[in-house]
């Protein structure tokens, strides 16, 4: 087992520069995300881990060795990938003893390692089955499966759940989440499913346009962003965001007819702001700004109120399980003011309360 240390990691394809200049550290045994809006470097970044793609410039630790310039059969890391990339005409059993044999393993000792994975997968008794014998669930279990056999210090996932249906993809997420604890295994996952992100990673690396925005745990991220980026892309509904304006000491927001907030913090020179607010901070009471519903979603245990500001902005609202609240509705929303996030309009830092 080992962690990952990237350092001034730089990728160029030929003038596109896809990952300028990126420094990151990946605890022994952690399951670290890389998650990010398509084309923000996320599959760049997971292929030079795994030498698959050669660094232009920076160095990649692996435990404590320098794998930059290793091919990737010696890297110690094994990749799954969206595609399963399974061999049709070689059964289950085959698919996963390929590397093995490869290798010049034993058959015996190939064996007891297909076994193990079979059984750490559920996969016994599919082991002579062909890959188009299988569900899409099982292929990619067999993919995994032929990780597992390598024993490698990392595993690198690259989409894998991309390709399954909603239901399976809860499920093989769950299953990812118990491989992980079983094995203690680093493991690093590329994904744009926030969700995922959310529920499988120990540590959440959010990337745009091949620069981390930020680095932490799940909660850290969607409770404290840095930025409007990060507060808009974990969560769903997303947050909703509001322009704003200061105005003596206090947070204008003309879209809730004038709604205010106090925040004590220092306004940026141009004095505009923008606060933002889960849907599921908000409060529906007897006061506050008056907000008309277009739609009424209603999912069982959840609701959700949606409306178009004067600004066209859309905002979603919970309406904590209230089942007699109908599109056309206006309801009185209260604002909690310790959950209001508060942005810089033109650099979207965050601003934080002047303590
Ligand atoms: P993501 O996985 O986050 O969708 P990628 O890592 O695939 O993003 O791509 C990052 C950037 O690098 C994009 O701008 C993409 O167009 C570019 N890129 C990726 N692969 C190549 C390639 N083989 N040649 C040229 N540009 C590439």
């Amino acid at each position: 087992m080992s962690g990952v240390t990237l350092k001034k990691v730089r990728k160029d394809y030929g003038s596109v520069v896809a990952i300028p200049s990126l420094d990151l550290e990946i605890e022994n045994g952690e399951f670290c995300v890389f998650v990010g809006p398509s084309g923000c470097g996320k599959s760049t970044l997971l292929r030079t881990i795994a030498g698959l793609e050669d660094l232009t410039e920076g160095q990649i630790v692996i435990g404590d060795q320098d794998v930059s310039d290793r091919h990737p059969g010696q890297r110690g890391v094994a990749m799954v990938f969206q595609n399963y990339a399974l061999y049709p005409h070689m059964s289950v059993r085959q698919n996963m003893a390929y590397a093995l044999r490869l290798a010049g393993e034993p058959k015996a000792e190939i064996k007891k390692k297909v076994d193990r994975a079979a059984e750490i997968l559920g996969l016994e008794a599919y082991l002579d089955r062909k890959p188009a014998e299988l569900s899409g669930g099982q292929r990619q279990r067999v993919a995994i499966g032929r990780a597992i056999v390598r024993n490698p210090k990392v595993f690198l996932f690259d989409e894998p759940l991309s390709n399954l249906d909603a239901e399976l993809r809860t499920r093989m997420r769950l299953e990812l989440s118990e491989l992980h604890q079983a094995l203690g295994t680093t493991m690093i996952y590329v994904t744009h499913d926030q969700v995922e992100a959310m529920t499988l990673a120990d540590k959440i690396v959010v990337l745009r346009a091949g620069r981390i925005e930020q680095v932490g745990r799940p909660l850290e991220l969607y409770d404290d962003p840095v930025n409007k980026f990060v507060a808009g892309f974990l969560g769903s509904p997303s947050m909703n965001f509001l322009p704003a304006r200061w105005a003596d000491g206090r947070l204008v927001l003309e879209d809730l007819e004038g709604a205010t907030l106090s925040m004590a913090a220092k306004a940026p020179e141009s004095g505009k702001a923008i606060v933002g607010i889960r849907p599921e901070h908000l409060e529906i009471g007897p006061e506050g700004a008056p907000l008309k519903l277009r739609s009424v979603e209603q999912l069982g245990g959840v609701t959700y109120g949606y409306a178009i500001l004067p600004s066209g902005q859309e905002f979603c609202v919970d309406l904590k399980g209230r089942r007699d609240i109908r599109a056309g509705d206006t309801v009185t929303l209260v604002i909690p003011e310790t959950h209001a996030l508060v942005f810089d309009a033109e650099t979207e830092n965050r601003i934080r309360p002047s303590k």
